[in-house]
């Protein structure tokens, strides 16, 4: 299986209506496998497994064909991703459910669209208004844009842009460090490609830092902040749902002695600075809410350890109402933490941090929900800026005498 739609199946004649119509995944962050794409009213997808792994759920490409005419959409291998739901979240409506793929005529603004899922296969469907359109299961993050961003920040007044260690292919580990106070402040994103919401998210809080209002002046102040925005720049390139390029999930691999390369870089420039502070960006396929966790039950963990994430939980709150505070562990916290999972093993390693395990979802939210774009790059970029509000207030309370 290759990331790309196969070859073959790249051009169909649609007879139909008497035009091409064309399906493509064959350019970075694209994933979706054409089975038949004949006929517009009845197009048969799989979505490919990570390289080497079961992981699948992300789908991304571009069909380009008549406006106007229904489009329907079938995955047919959809519950293959089922047999890999976390544990304990019988309660939970799993991926499929609720989660409403999205299409965009720009790669910018994209709108859900209506679904069904039949316990075996996802079916969705939409009449397009312009001749490409983008489908996606959520927003993707372009590596131009990324690589346009970090150049931006790079540019600005007291910035510093430094490769932390290379991927498994080669590719730079990026670090962003910024602010000049003793703290060592951490934010780690996408150590699983697909969870874009983190790279939107990104931008928010460094867009406030690098024009920096009060909060913003007071966290740079007190702290020094290490940004690594893509811990997983190889799976995001493949369109990769959660592995590597060698199928490791980089989530489970900060107790091994020899870690990926990926997580060797960021532990290792961990080791260097020490860690005051740490949020580790995810997103989740089932959670119908942004969901934060400090890394509690690790075993340097000590219940005085919850008063200020608790703190932090509210102050986010007061800056962004899409910050509920106070959810429970989705089916409850494991007695024990498992330390080969980023934010609890740096808890561990530095007993006196924060470190915050961040979930945003794919699905809208249960509360402020929006039908048009569900939880959306804007929301995510919205709740970027306001963390800048807690980890100032965090900074400010580590700094008192
Ligand atoms: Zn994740």
């Amino acid at each position: 299986m290759t990331a790309a739609a196969s070859p073959e199946l790249m051009m169909q004649p649609d007879n139909r209506n008497g035009t091409d119509m064309k399906i493509e995944a064959d350019f970075p962050t694209g994933r979706v496998e054409v089975v038949d794409a004949s006929d517009p009213g009845d197009i048969r997808l799989r979505v490919p497994a990570d390289t080497g792994t079961d992981f699948l759920c992300w789908y991304n490409f571009r069909v380009t064909g008549p406006a106007g005419v229904l489009r329907r959409f079938t995955i047919e291998n959809a519950s293959d991703s089922l047999k890999l739901r976390l544990p304990n979240r019988e309660n939970q409506a799993h991926q499929w459910l609720g989660a409403g793929p999205v299409a965009s005529a720009d790669g910018e603004n994209w709108t859900r669209l209506a679904h069904h899922f039949d316990g075996r296969a996802f079916r969705f469907w939409h009449v397009p208004r312009h001749e490409v359109t983008h489908y996606a299961k959520f927003a993707p993050y372009p590596p131009e844009r990324e690589a346009a961003f970090l150049d931006r920040c790079a540019a600005a007044p007291g910035v510093t842009r430094e490769a932390i260690g290379q991927s498994t292919e080669g590719r730079r580990i990026e670090m962003l460090r910024l602010g000049s106070g003793p703290l060592n402040f951490w934010v780690i994103a996408r150590q699983h490609p697909s969870e874009t919401q983190g790279a939107f998210f990104l931008e928010g809080m460094l867009e406030r830092l690098l024009t920096p209002d009060a909060d913003a002046r007071a966290l740079l102040s007190a702290a020094t902040l290490q940004v690594v925005p893509n811990v997983n720049p190889d799976g995001w390139m493949r369109g990769h749902t959660r592995a590597n390029a060698d199928g490791l999930n980089l989530n489970r691999e900060w107790s091994a002695d020899n870690p990926a390369p990926e997580v060797a870089a960021v532990r290792d420039a961990m080791e260097r600075t020490g860690v005051d502070f740490c949020l580790d960006c995810h997103a989740d396929n089932e959670l119908e809410y942004v969901f934060a966790w400090a890394s509690e039950n690790v075993p340097a963990w000590t219940p005085a350890r919850r008063q200020p994430f608790e703190l932090f939980e509210r102050n986010w709150a007061k800056a962004n109402p899409d910050y509920i505070p106070g959810r429970a562990y989705p089916g409850g916290c494991p007695a024990e933490a498992d330390l080969s999972m980023g934010w609890n093993w740096i808890g561990n390693r530095f007993p006196d941090s924060l470190s915050i395990l961040l979930e945003q979802p794919f699905k809208d939210v249960q509360e402020r929900p929006d039908p048009l774009t569900g939880w959306s790059p804007q929301r995510a970029h919205a709740l970027g800026r306001a963390v800048v509000v807690p980890m100032a207030a965090e900074a400010a309370r580590r700094s008192e005498p």
